[in-house]
């Protein structure tokens, strides 16, 4: 019987204890894990680090699986790898995929640490990298080359939310023979479905929607290639990565919710958004889901649902120290980055400082992600800021 994903979720195949059964999945925890004897461990020996049992705490506990067959639920994918944060989670398939001589192509809207990553560490490694505009697909067409191995797309992209034709930018990555990895953070696997995009690999920042607390940092890496998931998990034993009990054990609580609560951010977004696009301090908003966002027709084929998250341009006659202003007359808003907990979110962001003038993002622009909070209350307090600060 197909299932919505908050059923799938919440009744999700886990075997308690004998004779113990509640609703959430156990929390083990361990650095040592027992063998029962000797014969076990020579039996094993070669398979540490595998999913077909345990053998050490930094390669698996049920807790952990049972985290990671819930993300594959969520997402669609086969295997999962659980990162210490999102930005682990792309450097891992970064090291798995990408080696000296190699150059991986960025969308010129990347999430910002990836870029800074893609500049640092693997520039040090002999891993070149170039960006692409995600909304011109013929810009990544010429850009695919041979020694093209990795494509990371995302959608929308970080802070201006273009929201690209991920269908057309997939299919021309893999018709070259690369591989294509999303960041798939906004999407939540809510969103959209990022294996029937066709991708190879979905990295998720678990830290934003999944875990909706605010309260703790991790990523995951899914694919449903074996393939590839065994270099990925290749690379990850030899980085040494995995996660606590504590952390996965709010995530897993985090999860049942998920769609609920992405749900009701989405609607309060998208209310505020629209109201904000009629202020007159107010140049554009930038929601997939607003006409005035560029790619909005490609959420519309792609996505039945749109995160939190939205960009204000207020207009250019405004100086920094006006915007700054506005952001700290909010009460109800935190100023801060990350997003996808209970508490909406601002953070004013320089365009000229983070995007090429052809691109025609001028003045300032402010990045609101849509807590949990009355959307009734979150109006009145951005009301009671614009009249204060832009009269
Ligand atoms: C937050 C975020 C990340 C990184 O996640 P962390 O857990 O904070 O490292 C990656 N990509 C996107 C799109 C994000 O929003």
């Amino acid at each position: 019987m197909p299932q919505d994903i908050s059923t799938s979720l919440i009744h999700h195949n886990y075997a308690p204890p004998t004779g113990y059964a509640s609703v959430p999945a156990g929390v083990f925890k361990g650095s040592t894990v027992l063998f029962p004897d000797t014969a076990t461990v020579r039996s094993r020996v070669k398979t540490f680090g595998h999913r077909d049992g345990y053998s050490y705490g930094l390669y698996g506990t049920p807790t952990t699986y049972t985290l990671e067959q819930r993300l594959c639920t969520l997402e669609g994918g086969s295997h999962c790898l659980l990162a210490p944060s999102g930005h682990a989670a792309i450097s891992i398939v970064n090291l798995a995929f990408l080696s000296p001589g190699n150059e991986v192509l960025l969308p010129t809207n990347v999430y910002g640490p990836a870029l800074r990553s893609a500049r640092g560490l693997l520039g040090s490694l002999g891993i070149s990298y170039r960006c692409y505009d995600p909304m011109d697909a013929a810009d990544l067409r010429a850009k695919i080359g041979p020694q093209t191995k990795l494509v990371w797309v995302e959608a929308p992209g970080s802070i201006t939310m273009e929201f690209p034709n991920l269908r057309e930018l997939v299919a021309l990555v893999k018709a070259s023979g690369a591989l294509v990895a999303i960041d798939n953070t906004w999407g939540a696997g809510i969103a959209f479905s990022p294996f029937e995009m066709g991708v190879d690999v979905s990295i998720h920042a678990l830290t934003k929607y999944p875990s909706g607390g605010a309260d703790i940092l991790m990523g995951s890496v899914i694919t449903r290639n074996d393939a590839l998931h065994q270099r990925l998990r290749e690379i990850y034993l030899d980085l040494g990565m995995g996660v606590g009990a504590n952390d996965a054990e709010l995530v897993l609580r985090g999860l049942p919710s998920v769609k609920a609560r992405y749900e009701i951010h989405d609607r309060s977004a998208r209310d505020l958004a629209s109201w904000l696009s009629e202020r007159p301090s107010v140049t554009r908003v930038l929601h997939p889901a607003l006409k005035t966002c560029p790619g909005h027709e490609n959420w519309k084929a792609h996505c039945s649902r749109a995160a939190g998250l939205f960009s204000v341009l207020f207009d250019p006659v405004y100086e920094a120290s006006k915007i700054d202003e506005f952001c700290d007359s909010l009460e109800l808003f935190g100023i801060g980055l990350s997003w996808g907990g209970p508490m909406s979110l601002v953070m004013p962001y320089d365009m000229t400082a983070i995007r090429s003038a052809e691109q025609g993002y001028p003045g300032h622009l402010v990045r609101f992600s849509i807590g949990l909070e009355s959307v009734e209350d979150l109006r009145l307090d951005l009301d009671k800021a614009i009249a204060r600060v832009f009269g």
